[in-house]
């Protein structure tokens, strides 16, 4: 006689302390090459200073069109574009940053994209978003100026 003892079944209610915001401020571990985790460390804060960078340049122009006298208008809108161009400047260095970050992540990076040998780390320590070793920079930019 098989004694069927099945009880409501209490649903295992787990303890979810579901944690909020653990992206933010938490660093993702390094999981790329050891001889780059300089570099990683490096561009991660240079990226957080260029955000905090721009982020500033904002907040310095609140109420731009609140200007009764014409003059100031238009030194505010050429403040505007300046402001624009170095964060549209800040914006390309910020996406170079985080293709090397994705690069040193899944292990590709220093990796020359015209000869396809490594890039010696010296040179990555003084351009980290670069792509190119210094010879095939070197012959680039030849190019670069024959041509133009
Ligand atoms: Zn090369």
């Amino acid at each position: 006689m098989a004694a069927r003892a099945i009880r409501s079944s209490s649903a295992v209610s787990s303890p979810s302390h579901r944690a909020k915001g653990t992206t933010s401020g938490k660093k993702p571990p390094y999981t790329g090459e050891p001889k780059y985790a300089l570099i990683f460390r490096a561009l991660q804060r240079q990226r957080a200073a260029l955000i905090r960078g721009a982020e500033a340049v904002v907040e310095q122009r609140p109420g731009l069109a609140t200007f009764p006298d014409m003059n100031d208008q238009a030194t505010a809108e050429a403040d505007q574009n300046f402001a624009l161009r170095i964060k549209d400047r800040e914006r390309k260095l910020i996406k170079k940053i985080d293709e090397a970050l994705d690069r040193l992540s899944t292990r590709t990076y220093g990796i020359c994209e015209g000869c396809g040998e490594e890039i010696p780390v010296k040179r990555l320590k003084a351009r980290p978003v670069t792509t190119f070793c210094i010879a095939c920079k070197t012959r680039q930019e030849q190019e670069e100026h024959s041509r133009g």
